[in-house]
């Protein structure tokens, strides 16, 4: 840990609620600390009713920045004077930069969907995809897929189905797509949806620490040696979903990429240095080995 702060040391902040079992914490000050920036990075459990009193505290209090989680993504937006292209299309920021007063927006969620899938860019480009969530993490997989991937179908299911209407309009008209469908998350009807994606992706917290049996499917013909499947959850590293999938042969990603690519974007944009990501990556495995025995 760092030895000493001084006067002129500065704060990171993270703003959510609950924000208790973050990693971001452990992720920013190790980078902060093997960079030698003089920063601190310092979760901050905020009540709904305090939001905006927290982004005057960043202005008065002259903080470099911020990361936001659940349940600020969308409600931040309010609050800042400008947004990153992207941010403005996904509708949800979950990293503030304070220039000189001046808070922009941006959303590295996407940078971390993006890095994990562009190795496969070949076979998922021009496809058909499922995407099982709409929350604000499957509007930055959404984002990402059109943006990146252009699928030649994008099939969204969720528990509430008239949450993923509202996600396939939203896209429809922000990004000029039309081969949309819409399913409830029913896996006995689900089957030949995900039997036909190429790409499979969970943005749901089905199966996340401390539910660990739990999975959004367990029917095997859901899956098959050509796809690959994404879950964005990275504790456990391999979900139940995962583990069924790679029996079948499906190549499977779990969220780890995800979490420390989009904590290295973020990490560039306060501080304009590269994050060390593969020394990060194996610290933060360790810790959450440690942490979930
Ligand atoms: P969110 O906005 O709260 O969305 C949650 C989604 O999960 C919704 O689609 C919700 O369906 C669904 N859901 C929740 N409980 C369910 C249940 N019991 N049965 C069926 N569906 C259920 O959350 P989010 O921010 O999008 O996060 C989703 C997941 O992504 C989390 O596991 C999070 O850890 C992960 N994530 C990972 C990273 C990373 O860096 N790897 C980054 C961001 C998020 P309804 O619409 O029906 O409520």
């Amino acid at each position: 840990m760092k030895d000493s702060f001084f006067s002129n040391t500065e704060l990171i902040g993270l703003i959510g609620h609950p924000i208790k079992h973050s990693y971001s914490p452990f992720i920013q000050n190790y980078a902060l600390q093997t960079k030698g920036v003089d920063c601190i990075y310092l979760a901050f459990d905020v009540v709904p009713e305090n939001l905006k009193n927290s982004i005057n505290s960043v202005l008065a209090l002259g903080l470099r920045g911020l990361n936001v989680t659940l349940p600020y993504k969308e409600s931040i937006i309010k609050f800042l004077d400008e947004l990153s292209e992207e941010a403005s299309i996904i509708g949800a920021v979950n990293t503030v930069v304070n220039d000189h007063g001046k808070l922009f927006g941006y959303n590295t969620d996407a940078n971390g969907i993006l890095e994990s899938l562009l190795p496969f860019k070949d076979k998922i480009a021009g496809t058909k995809v499922a995407v099982i969530g709409a929350g604000g993490s499957a509007r930055a997989v959404i984002y990402t897929l059109l943006r990146h991937f252009k699928p030649s179908e994008l099939n969204i299911i969720n528990r509430t189905q008239q949450k993923a209407d509202t996600l396939m309009n939203d896209f429809s008209r922000k990004m000029r797509y039309d081969s949309f469908h819409t399913y409830e998350l029913f896996p006995p009807d689900n089957v030949e949806v995900l039997k036909n994606s190429s790409l499979i992706i969970n943005a749901t917290t089905i199966g996340m620490f401390p539910d660990v049996e739990d999975a959004i499917t367990d029917i095997e013909e859901s899956f098959n040696e050509e796809q690959i499947v994404f879950d964005l959850i990275y504790n456990p590293t391999k979900t139940k979903f995962l583990q069924l999938a790679e029996e079948q042969g499906a190549k499977v990603l779990g969220g780890m990429k995800m979490l420390i690519s989009q904590a290295a974007k973020s990490f560039s944009l306060w501080t304009d240095t590269e994050m060390p990501v593969a020394e990060i990556t194996k610290k933060l495995e360790d810790y959450i080995s440690k942490k979930s025995k």
